[in-house]
């Protein structure tokens, strides 16, 4: 995929591959991260001039921090899962769009990961995965990141700021590899399935969301 979403101006920029399957993914996919951009105008407060404004959560995509990087990897993850989601539901109601078919995902090791994660986060506190799934779009989108605080109940305190810490859009394996093991009790398929993508050399196409 090739592709990118920029602030100010709020900007999508997307190559003409000439593979409409590519580029309709493309498109979504930063259409996905256009809405859920947070800007908060932070101004000094004239009566405690020595307060600065916490600049560090502000401007967000997502759950991704654009000042420090925070939540990127985690970001990209969601950010693709719903886009696959509607181009799924896209080509369930136009079964004619036959190029819709060859949708290839972005940041596949990233959803691997965060996937068997939000799974298992599910089986530990009894839920619906789709009821763990909504709070994860909504979070997405309100920019509410306390609606995340379920993964600290299903893996223990800490577990936000583990996700945190992968900065990069597309990490690289062995980091993905450590929040596995770190977290899920058996993640060995989860592991073998990024050992694939490592052999092949292709740990999924990123694209490259600009931010500010
Ligand atoms: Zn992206």
């Amino acid at each position: 995929m090739d592709g990118g979403h920029e602030f100010p101006g709020n900007t999508i920029r997307f190559v003409n591959s000439g593979k409409q399957a590519e580029m309709v993914s493309a498109f979504n996919h930063e259409l996905t991260h256009s809405g859920s951009h947070k800007t908060v105008h932070a101004v000094r407060d004239t009566e405690n001039p020595e307060q600065l404004p916490d600049m560090d959560k502000y401007p967000r995509y997502g759950f991704a921090n654009t000042r420090n990087g925070a939540f990127s990897a985690f970001n990209e993850a969601v950010t693709e899962m719903i886009n696959l989601e509607m181009l799924y539901d896209y080509k369930i109601k136009n079964p004619g769009k036959k190029y819709l078919n060859n949708i290839e995902p972005c940041y596949q090791t990233n959803i691997i990961v965060f996937d068997a994660i939000l799974e298992e986060a599910a089986k530990k506190l009894k839920q619906d995965k789709k009821f763990i799934l909504d709070k994860v779009y909504l979070s997405y989108y309100d920019g509410n990141i306390k609606r995340l605080d379920f993964l600290e109940k299903a893996f223990g305190e800490g577990t936000l700021k583990k996700i945190a810490n992968l900065r990069d859009d597309l990490p690289r394996s062995e980091e993905l590899e450590g929040l596995v093991t770190d977290l899920l009790s058996d993640g060995k398929d989860v592991i073998e399935k990024l050992s694939e993508f490592k052999k092949s050399g292709n740990s999924s196409l990123p694209d490259e969301a600009g931010s500010e």
